[in-house]
């Protein structure tokens, strides 16, 4: 039997980057995953493929997290086809980079809605099962940018910012319902939400990593399954940074 047989995990954002290895990699442990997307539908069913093509159980399932009604549907989706829900990893992000002066409205409303209300959203949706089973492993991706800042990322890191307190408040909650609630800060992985960022910048930021590379997918998803995991039973309320070093403290 694998670690995580048995249990049932919601990723969201899965359909792609971080969210997609951390899929895969529960998939791998024998968890039955839940594929969440906003919009990527044929990478969302590609990614189940390769969970199945794993001898895995996986749905793919479109929800947009920042809308409470959606992400209410993605938790009873789940529930729906597996019958029960463990894990649930709040990984969906965006960006809009913009220094403050050029920030627009929309570019604040778009990343908080999507990054902090998003886990808002499932976590509010997950948390009456989890408390009737009492059992439950809550993971939010959270970045650097949330614990140090980032100049032209004043929404990103504020909604990162506020996945930290949230995440610290609800594993208070929670914790008397053997439920964990955790967060995982990434520095720099390539993927697509950092595809357009500036060359100089990310040969500087990889400079300044002590361990003198970036972060893939995979480094993260490996942080994620070891929270979820039963050896982390004992562990709520923290932040798990890995960025090979660079936003040390
Ligand atoms: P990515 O490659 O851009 O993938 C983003 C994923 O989120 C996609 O699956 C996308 O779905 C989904 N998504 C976006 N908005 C959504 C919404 N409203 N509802 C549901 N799904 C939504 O990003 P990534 O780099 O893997 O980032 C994953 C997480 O890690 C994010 O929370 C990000 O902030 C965090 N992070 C990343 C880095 C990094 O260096 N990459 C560093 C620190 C933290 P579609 O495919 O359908 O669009």
């Amino acid at each position: 039997m694998r670690e995580l047989t048995g249990r049932v995990a919601v990723v969201t954002g899965a359909s792609r980057g971080i969210g997609r290895a951390i899929a895969v990699k529960l998939a791998s442990l024998g968890a039955k995953v839940v594929v969440n997307y906003r919009s990527n539908q044929a990478a969302a069913e590609e990614v189940v493929q390769q969970i199945q093509g794993m001898g895995g159980e996986a749905i793919a399932v479109q929800a947009d997290v920042s809308n409470y009604a959606e992400a209410q549907r993605l938790i009873q989706n789940a529930l729906d086809h597996f019958g029960r829900l463990d894990i649930l990893v709040n990984n969906a992000g965006t960006t809009r980079d913009a220094l403050l002066v050029r920030m627009s409205e929309e570019d604040w409303d778009v990343v908080i809605n999507t990054n902090l209300k998003g886990a808002f959203n499932c976590t509010k949706a997950a948390q009456r099962t989890m408390i009737k089973q009492r059992y439950g492993r809550i993971v939010n991706i959270t970045s650097i940018a949330g614990l140090a800042g980032n100049p032209g990322q004043a929404n990103y890191a504020a909604a990162k910012a506020g996945l930290v307190g949230f995440t610290k408040a609800v594993a208070k909650e929670l914790g008397s319902r053997n439920i964990t609630v955790n967060a995982v800060a990434p520095g720099y992985v390539p993927t697509d939400l950092t595809a357009t960022l500036p060359p100089e910048l990310v040969a500087k930021g990889i400079e300044m990593t002590p361990l003198g590379r970036p972060g893939t997918p995979e480094d993260i998803a490996n942080a994620v399954a070891f929270l979820v995991s039963d050896e982390a039973s004992y562990i709520t309320g923290q932040v798990l940074s890995v960025d090979g070093g660079l936003a040390m403290q």
